[in-house]
């Protein structure tokens, strides 16, 4: 929990493991993972996952949106917005929505000024 909470910060297991071994030398990555999921699965972190996205974690339990660099691959936070709102109950009939998940993609401050042919692209 406590490596976890750093603001902004999205490290997958991982990472995770690479900073939990400074201070307990022996723990294993497994160790790591099964209690990043325990923690996950209680609402004590988020995991955030996607296709094709290494499953990385949120220290932060509150709902949030994230941007992931095409380029770094770096996640950042996004402040919600009024306008980035849940499909309405009504369009999907049978389904119990609980919440949703949204992953900007794009370029961060750093890489944006490296990609320009691929703006033009898209
Ligand atoms: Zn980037
Ligand atoms: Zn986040």
């Amino acid at each position: 929990m406590e490596v976890l909470h750093r603001r902004n910060w999205h490290p997958t297991a991982e990472e995770v493991h690479g900073l939990v071994r400074q201070r307990a030398p022996g723990i294993s990555l497994g160790t790591v993972y099964r209690n990043l999921d325990i923690l996950a699965r209680g609402g004590f972190i988020q995991a955030i996952e996607g296709a094709g996205l290494q499953r990385r974690y949120d220290g932060n339990p509150v709902p949030h949106f994230h941007f992931q660099c095409k380029r770094c691959g770096e996640m950042h936070d996004m402040e919600p917005r009024e306008n980035w709102m849940p499909p309405p109950l009504k369009d999907c009939p049978g389904f119990r929505i609980t919440g949703f998940r949204l992953l900007f993609e794009g370029y961060c401050p750093k890489c944006a000024p490296l990609s320009g042919d691929d703006r033009t692209r898209e």
